[in-house]
């Protein structure tokens, strides 16, 4: 496991926040970053946005896995920039190893770039990325209770995604309990319900990222 973070680096890591955020600033670049736990369906919930988007507006992706490029190769087909970031032993991505991406992945013409954090709710809650928007995702077989137990990554969001709703009729969950956890936690969060098993269970979270980019 990780050693606890000091505030030196935290603080060295709000400052390359800070510069990218200028540098998509200046650019007029969107970016979003994606975290949930492992298996939530981040790459799912992608491949759909990319079969929306892709060839429409330009797009980039940043992948972050600690092993294995495979979710790069599944965006592959869509003929979009992706950049795999194999973080190692790191849980998380940091503001440098987007830095450092960025000299692989040429931005030009580029409207949005999505981040798909390493799979994880703890600690990428502390690293900025100098992304505008930060998307949560929690799929229903994780239980409702997950905001209540990952507070952090909760309270900065802009919207929380509830992915693999089509397994509902399957599961106890308690669908208004989660919504009121997250508005107690973060009232200005949009709370999205998805499946990504069909184009339209995936609209919500199509559609809010359209329109974050001004596309329809
Ligand atoms: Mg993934
Ligand atoms: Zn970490």
């Amino acid at each position: 496991m990780e050693i606890p973070l000091g505030r030196k680096v935290l603080e060295a890591n709000d400052k390359v926040a800070e510069i990218l955020r200028g540098q998509f600033r200046e650019r007029g670049l969107t970016v979003i970053n994606m975290v949930s736990s492992p298996g939530a369906g981040k790459t799912s919930l992608l491949e759909r946005l990319c079969e929306r988007l892709a060839g429409r507006i330009p797009m980039a992706v940043i992948e972050g896995d600690l092993a294995t490029d495979a979710d790069a190769r599944r965006l592959a087909p869509y003929g979009i920039p992706v950049h795999q970031i194999v973080t190692g032993t790191t849980c998380h991505l940091d503001a440098g190893m987007i830095q450092s991406a960025l000299e692989r992945l040429p931005l030009d013409g580029i409207r949005l770039l999505i981040i798909e954090n390493v799979g994880n709710l703890v600690c990428p809650a502390s690293y900025d990325l100098g992304e505008q928007y930060r998307v949560v995702v929690i799929s229903v077989t994780e239980g409702e209770d997950k905001p209540l137990k990952y507070p952090p990554v909760f309270t900065a969001a802009s919207a929380v995604v509830i992915n693999k709703v089509d397994l509902l009729p399957y599961l106890k969950f308690d669908m208004p309990l989660l919504r009121d956890a997250v508005h107690r936690m973060n009232p200005g969060a949009v709370v999205l319900e998805t499946s990504c098993s069909t184009p339209e269970g995936a609209l919500p979270w199509t559609e809010w990222v359209a329109a974050r980019i001004g596309a329809d």
